[in-house]
């Protein structure tokens, strides 16, 4: 039997361990293998007291991170607009080789590469069925699954917001290329732009509509995502500057939509990260929410084991009211661009910013 099983190895999962293993207890990391994608993540200034408090700053370096040079938006008016508050000091990062830096900081940390498809509940313990057929007992589980939120179902609805989706596709940079470690988010009709500088001499483009609105034949012909490009302003502007072709590239697609938990607590399961929350990516605050709430899952398991459930529920507690301020500062985003009002994508962000119920 397992004292602490955690389900998931992205940024939530290895801040949960790694929190568990200062703290002197070896938790069972179970994961599949396969490599994270690529998606050009910001990483917010916000992440640095909890980088520090996992002695990880030292992780963020020139082979892993790029340090922001700020954001250029399109938004709310035809002018480019430098916005002096956002990313300022945060980090373009490369999650692969990031969290491959992290699992190194893993001492003694078992990893089991597999995928939990099933939990039952006992008195003293919960059983993870695995997708080989096998399974493992443990006394508390914590949720770090991502989107596919293992935990989640009936007594646990997820509650989405909207559907949006990303489309997007990386480019090598030239050796000689000077691009600057700036985003730059533009707004159209139907979703809005974001252009990343990644470390290693790459960049990347992504764009962001909701499921129903994103252009039939998309996934097979990467002429219409360049017809796409060609009816931006400062996108194609600043393709065109790098000599990159967007005509010429592999399409990758991601779920991109809100949804949260309505609990993140429940007996002998703890949620964090986007199986908690999963945000839209406008605020650029997935990550350090994951490593966020990885920590804060961690110590709430820690204090769980001596009877005491008082820092699980303000854990709870603070994230409940963490998704509320959140949702509140996403409105008020979607709500500064009001030149497209008459398009589907903003009247449904220009809507109250209420959960939509469980489906
Ligand atoms: C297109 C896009 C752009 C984004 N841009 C940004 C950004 O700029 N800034 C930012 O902060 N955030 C951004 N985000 C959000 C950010 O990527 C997430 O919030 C963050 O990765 C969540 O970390 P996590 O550890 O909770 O989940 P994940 O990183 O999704 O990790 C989940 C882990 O669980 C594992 N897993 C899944 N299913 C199972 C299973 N059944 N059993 C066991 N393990 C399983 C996975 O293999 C993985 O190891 C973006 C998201 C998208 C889609």
């Amino acid at each position: 039997m397992h004292d602490v099983v955690i389900l998931g190895a992205g940024m939530a999962g290895m801040a949960c361990a790694r929190r568990l293993m200062l703290r002197g207890v070896r938790p069972l990391v179970i994961a599949p293998g396969h490599d994270v994608a690529s998606r050009g993540e910001t990483l917010s200034f916000r992440a640095e007291p909890v980088l520090d408090e996992l002695g990880w700053m030292d992780l963020l370096d020139a082979d892993t991170a790029l340090p922001c040079a700020g954001r250029y938006s399109l938004w709310g008016s035809a002018a480019l607009r430098r916005d002096d508050q956002q990313e300022q000091s945060g980090w373009h990062v490369d999650r692969a080789r990031l969290e491959a830096r992290m699992t190194a900081t893993l001492d003694g940390v078992a990893r089991l590469r597999g995928e939990a498809r099933r939990l039952s509940h006992a008195p003293t313990h919960v059983t993870i069925d695995l997708a080989d057929g096998s399974s493992i007992d443990t006394k508390q589980v914590i949720d770090c699954t991502g989107r596919a939120a293992v935990t989640a179902g009936s007594q646990a609805p997820l509650r989405r917001n909207d559907r949006l989706v990303a489309t997007y596709c990386s480019f090598a940079l030239d050796d000689d290329s000077d691009m600057l470690a700036a985003t730059l988010v533009e707004a159209v009709q139907d979703g809005w732009w974001y252009m990343t500088a990644m470390p290693g001499g790459r960049s990347l483009l992504c764009f962001f509509t909701d499921s129903d609105l994103l252009p039939a034949g998309l996934r097979k012909d990467a002429g219409l995502w360049a017809q796409m490009v060609s009816r931006t302003t400062a996108t194609a502007a600043r393709l065109d500057s790098l000599g990159l072709d967007p005509g010429n590239v592999e399409l990758s697609f991601a779920a991109a939509n809100t949804a949260a938990q309505v609990t993140m607590v429940e007996p002998r399961v703890i949620r964090a990260g986007d199986a908690a929350t999963a945000q839209d990516p406008l605020g650029s605050n997935g990550l350090a929410t994951a490593l966020w709430s990885g920590l804060q899952a961690a110590d709430s398991v820690m204090a769980l084991r001596d009877d005491d459930d008082s820092v699980a529920a303000r854990y709870e507690q603070r994230f409940l009211e963490g998704i509320e301020s959140f949702l509140a500062t996403q409105h008020a985003m979607y709500a500064a661009e009001r030149r497209f009002s008459d398009a589907p994508f903003w009247q449904r962000r220009h809507a109250s910013p209420v959960f939509t119920p469980p489906d």
